[in-house]
């Protein structure tokens, strides 16, 4: 890379054609590239071509979302595509919304932010030890007290943590964690919540797809009983970085994030009937992201969307049933989503890091680590919806052939 880069703002340009030839393929040649079944450590997907088409035409057109008169046809888009989502989240609602962020840390951040404009105090904030570790940060930004930590998929420890707590809660529970891709319980955590009277927010940053899946769909029961969903698109969802999302019951809820600047939504403009769109980011230029959402949403529909979804969850099946019929591999549990945790029978937790690292320093496949029951565990995460039984055959065969005897 340092080669083909050169001197990085020469004197005389290089002229266009040679300057994105050398660094584009630089970039590509050295890349992790998410399309290779054996690069699977993360949530980091794989793009469709047409969203990347969509995304290409979105930087050439560049509306920008802050105000109507830099995206007139961009933020209508925008407005119905967000509702539509949010009505995937919360059918039974009259006018549910969403906004549009750059990813899961982004919305979590707002959901926070909106819990506690609701309260007018200090919001504390109860999660699981796996929530994800942007909400930790969220509290941390909006100086909300350390999140306290509860076991979620046991009710009655739920249930104690919150009697114990006085003052607004909000819990943060989650729809496919970032280590396992386990859903937690929701429709219990949503009647402890009530009882409570505390707010929940569902960050389903990865497991939030499932929504189109006819067959996955009922996972996701109690979604709609949260107070805001994180979305997050640029995973299970395959568009290119970024694609987050926020949704809420009621447009109302983004009260708050209500702003003006004179020379973006001046009032007499708003009272004349332009739309106002200062308030639907705490960003002021937005890229007009929806583009490539909308797209992919009319080209896949629902059904092409859910046979996405749900070939890559077979896949995370088919190798958890190679590593269950592995002699020398041991299987976490059986996947939620699309995540897979396993280990070579017998291996210690330094070994286990050492295969990971020796199959990344080799360039033979990029596989995730995670701690689950207080052992390390190899994690695939497989976001191919392509992906084969022999891709996966070769990854064992990989993990086997690293493991030291
Ligand atoms: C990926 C992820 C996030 C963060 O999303 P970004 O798009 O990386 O900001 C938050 N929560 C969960 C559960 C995730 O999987």
């Amino acid at each position: 890379m340092r080669q083909s880069l050169g001197d990085v703002l020469p004197e005389h340009g290089t002229g266009a054609a040679t300057a994105l030839r050398t660094l584009v393929r630089a970039v590509a040649h050295g890349a992790a590239d998410p399309a290779d079944p054996l690069c699977a450590a993360h949530l980091h997907t794989p793009p469709l071509a047409l969203a990347v088409a969509a995304d290409l035409a979105a930087s050439a057109l560049n509306p920008s979302m802050d105000s109507w008169d830099q995206a007139p046809a961009a933020s209508e888009l925008e407005a119905q595509v967000t509702r539509a989502l949010a009505a995937e989240v919360y059918p039974r609602h009259t006018a549910p919304d969403a906004i549009v962020t750059t990813g899961g840390t982004e919305s979590n951040q707002l959901a926070l932010l909106l819990a506690r404009e609701r309260s007018g105090t200090p919001v504390q904030i109860v999660c699981d030890e796996s929530a994800h570790h942007s909400v930790g940060r969220a509290a941390w930004l909006l100086r909300l007290p350390r999140p306290v930590t509860a076991p979620l998929n046991d009710p009655a420890a739920l249930d104690d943590t919150l009697t114990r707590l006085h003052g607004p809660v909000l819990v943060v529970a989650t729809a496919g964690t970032t280590d396992t891709g386990r859903i937690d319980p929701l429709p219990a955590i949503a009647d402890t919540t009530d009882r409570h009277r505390a707010e929940l927010h569902i960050d389903a940053s990865y497991g939030g797809p499932l929504l189109f899946s006819a067959e996955r769909r009922h996972l996701l029961t109690g979604l709609e009983r949260a107070h805001s969903v994180t979305l997050d698109l640029h995973k299970l969802g395959w568009q290119p970085v970024a694609a987050g999302l926020l949704a809420v019951p009621d447009t109302t809820r983004l009260a708050p994030l209500d702003h003006t600047a004179e020379y973006l939504n001046a009032e007499d403009d708003t009272d004349a009937g332009l739309p106002d769109l200062l308030g639907r980011s705490l960003r002021t230029t937005r890229r007009p992201d929806i583009l490539k959402i909308a797209v992919t949403l009319k080209a896949l529909g629902r059904t092409g969307l859910a046979a996405l979804v749900d070939r890559t969850c077979a896949a995370a099946h088919d190798l958890a049933d190679l590593v269950d019929k592995h002699p020398r591999l041991e299987l976490y549990e059986r996947p939620t989503l699309s995540t897979v945790l396993f280990r070579p029978t017998g291996a210690s937790d330094e070994q286990t890091a050492e295969i990971r690292r020796t199959l990344l320093v080799q360039g033979r496949a990029v596989l995730g680590r995670a701690r689950a029951d207080g052992r390390l565990w190899l994690k695939a995460t497989l976001l191919n919806p392509h992906t084969t039984t022999g891709a996966l055959q070769t990854l064992t065969e990989l993990v086997e052939g690293s493991t030291p005897r």
